[in-house]
């Protein structure tokens, strides 16, 4: 059974762009069209017509009016692929404000309805494990970091609502070491949770709420100034007793807008070169990937090098592009959507 499903593997770009509804019904409106063949067209407001036009195409285009289940239903043959031994990634790149967290998590402050593909992956995988049981038995675990100024942090660790910035140097500086026999497995450090059910997931997604939202406090707002990694680790055994293993990434990508050089120092500085340099590595990477390169420059980037396994080869990788439809956007929307038609 094992053996047929390696035999189709094949790899696999997709980019999905989706727009938040405007925040205010009075708001300067950027987005023109919105096409079922996943064309975007995006107008400057504050241009004339046809000068400020863009026009751009994706796999899928997802209105304001998409809901999470509609959002889901078009991730989930990939999702389930996980199940089959594909390593699948998953990001969410756009800038803040944008609804990269709404799509990947939900609406935030623990809610229970509306919850996003985080939650509905996970969900779906253990309900496929349950269909499958005679077949194959699968064991999932999770490991979730974060990313900050190319620094890798455990958000499983412990509770360390009570641990002041900055941390203890184990918890904060994690290595990544490529373990050839073990698919994807390259945080070695970061603390693996086996959950067998959905309300294990929730426990564990509240839990790295509670340890990213301590750091934001030392700065500020600082979730979104880091990338956040859910890793799902997946291991079926046949009955022959083949192994299978793969894993899903979940990525919460930092934001993407540009920081005006002239207007911040210091930290602050430090930190949107950090954002800039990796984003960057990261579209370098699966652009290199969709033109099928030879060469794919996985080392610029904690977050490339993490993610490595799964990007490339038979693995599948999917981008949300997150846009603000308000007209005060256009400039960080229009250079979200050239990043994203870059590596599709
Ligand atoms: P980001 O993570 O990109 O900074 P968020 O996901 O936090 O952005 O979204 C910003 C705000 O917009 C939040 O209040 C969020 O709940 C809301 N929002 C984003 N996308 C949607 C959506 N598709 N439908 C409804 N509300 C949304
Ligand atoms: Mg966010």
């Amino acid at each position: 059974y094992l053996y047929n499903m390696v035999q189709d593997l094949k790899g696999n770009i997709r980019v999905y762009c989706r727009v938040r509804p405007a925040t205010s019904p009075e708001a300067q409106n950027a987005i023109d069209f919105i096409g079922e063949d996943g064309s975007v067209v995006v107008q400057d407001p504050f241009k004339p017509q046809n000068d400020g036009r863009r026009v751009f195409r994706f796999d899928r285009v997802f209105g304001p009016s998409a809901t999470q289940e509609e959002v889901f239903k078009d991730t989930q043959p990939l999702i389930r692929s996980v199940m089959d031994g594909y390593n699948v990634c998953i990001f969410a790149y756009g800038q803040t404000g944008s609804g990269k967290t709404h799509t990947m998590s939900g609406p935030s402050s623990g809610a229970t309805k509306e919850l996003g593909i985080n939650y509905l992956a996970l969900n779906d995988l253990f309900q496929l494990s349950n269909k499958r049981e005679d077949l194959i038995k699968y064991e999932i675990h999770v490991q979730m970091v974060e990313i900050y100024n190319e620094q890798v942090r455990d958000l499983l660790a412990e509770d360390t609502s009570t641990t002041k910035y900055p941390f203890s140097s184990a918890t904060l500086k994690l290595e990544i070491r490529s373990c050839t026999n073990d698919n994807g497995l390259t945080l070695p450090d970061a603390r693996m949770h086996y959950v067998k059910c959905p309300a294990d997931v929730l426990k564990l997604m509240k839990l790295g709420e509670v340890n990213r939202a301590v750091s934001s406090t030392a700065i500020n707002n600082r979730s979104s100034r880091s990338h956040s990694i859910l890793t799902i680790h997946v291991q079926g055994k046949d009955v022959s007793g083949s192994v299978l293993r793969s894993s899903l990434h979940l990525v919460d990508l930092a934001g993407s807008e540009r920081v005006d050089k002239t207007e911040v120092t210091g930290d602050a500085l430090k930190e949107a070169q950090y954002i800039n340099k990796s984003l960057s590595c990261l579209g370098d990477v699966v652009a290199a990937l969709a033109q099928k390169n030879s060469y794919i420059p996985y080392q610029n980037s904690k977050l490339t090098l993490l993610l490595q396994n799964s990007l490339g080869g038979h693995a599948k990788t999917l981008m949300f592009a997150h846009v603000s439809p308000e007209g005060d956007s256009f400039g960080e929307t229009v250079t979200t959507l050239k990043f994203a038609q870059r590596v599709s």
